[in-house]
């Protein structure tokens, strides 16, 4: 079987990988697609964090994936083969600091899936094995093809439940790619009354549009901060989400914002940031990060927000390629017109 295999920037090669064997405590799945992600970028060209320096060269590359479980280790005795599974594609030592406390995705001893930090494969493969704890298992209602989305929506799940979205809540999401849209679904369906959106392209605001924002604005033709002011009455919104990790977006997220309000930062930083930490001081803002999700909360969320379609997966997904195609139509499609899709998932049997 074929597998898109890293080895280093602009070095990833599709080429025959081992049959996988389910260790103790494993399973092996069919993978039914493995979607593009940002950090996947990130890694092919060599961009410093969560990328190429933290990956493991000669190791398949994917950390977005879904499938059928085809085998068990010994000691799995609650999955049967033939079941659909999402993976949560992060493990964990379950016994450092943040692990005791319920953070797994902040241990200290993470990797991921698809190579960063371990040699652990990932899903842009035919078949490959995980631990069953990484399996959560689709309900009716979520096809095993669109459940490799349930790891971006994982994202958006863990970064809405790190701000404090209340009945009501004015909401201000900054970039509409599949994890801004996610958000702009979950806090709709936490009760946000407001939720207004920023994104340069046409594609993705349009998208955002379908997604039922409440205001799609374009950066490039009006001013955020100032929009948000106008649709609050003057004061900000209380919540601002920015999925871009650029630095200018975040400082416009600041001045969004109402005095006491949170910006939550869900972004791949690939470099040191410059916050505009007057205007941050001046509203007594309070700003979180996330890092990944916690597989045990965020997971099944997820699941159950694309399974009940209060996501759309349809709307999420831009397009399906094949495993051969990985780097034309998926990784350099995604580097020179990433404008033009939201997420592109891959089919490992073509
Ligand atoms: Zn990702
Ligand atoms: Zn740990």
């Amino acid at each position: 079987m074929l597998g898109a295999v890293w080895y280093g920037p602009r070095d990833l090669r599709i080429e025959e990988v081992a049959e996988p064997e389910p260790g103790p405590g494993q399973i092996v799945i069919e993978v039914s697609r493995n979607g593009i992600c940002g950090s996947d970028l990130h890694t092919y060209v060599g961009s410093d964090t969560g990328g190429a320096s933290m990956h493991v060269p000669g190791v398949v590359l994917g950390h977005e994936f879904a499938g059928t479980v085809i085998a068990v280790g010994d000691a799995v005795t609650d999955l049967a083969t033939g079941t659909h599974v999402a993976i949560a594609p992060i493990e964990y030592c379950g016994s450092c600091w943040s692990c005791r406390h319920g953070y797994p995705n902040t241990c200290r001893s993470v990797a991921i899936y698809g190579g960063y930090l371990e040699p652990l494969h990932g899903g842009l493969t035919s078949r490959v094995a995980v631990s069953r704890r990484s399996a959560f298992v689709i309900p009716d209602g979520l096809g095993v093809v669109e459940a490799a989305l349930a790891e971006p929506v994982a994202v958006a799940v863990h970064a809405v439940r790190r701000g404090p979205i209340t009945l009501g809540a004015s909401v201000l999401v900054l970039g509409a790619g599949p994890v801004g849209l996610a958000i702009l679904a979950a806090v709709k369906a936490g009760g946000a009354s407001l939720v207004a959106v920023s994104e340069p392209s046409p594609r993705r605001r349009a998208a955002a549009e379908a997604f039922g924002a409440s205001v799609v604005i374009d950066p490039l033709e009006t001013s955020v901060a100032r929009a948000a002011r106008e649709l609050t009455g003057g004061s900000g919104v209380d919540i601002v989400f920015d999925t871009t990790a650029v630095h200018d977006a975040f400082n416009t997220g600041i001045r969004a914002l109402r005095p006491r309000g949170t910006m939550v930062s869900v972004a791949g930083w690939q470099e040191q940031g410059h916050v505009d930490m007057g205007y941050a001081m001046a509203k007594e803002a309070d700003i979180s990060f996330t890092m990944t999700y916690e597989p045990e909360v965020d997971f099944p969320a997820a699941i159950h927000l694309l399974a009940t379609g209060a996501i759309d997966p349809q709307l999420l997904i831009s397009d399906h390629i094949g495993l051969t195609e990985v780097i034309d139509l998926g990784l350099e499609e995604l580097l020179h017109h990433n404008d033009a899709h939201i997420k592109i998932l891959v089919d490992p049997t073509r």
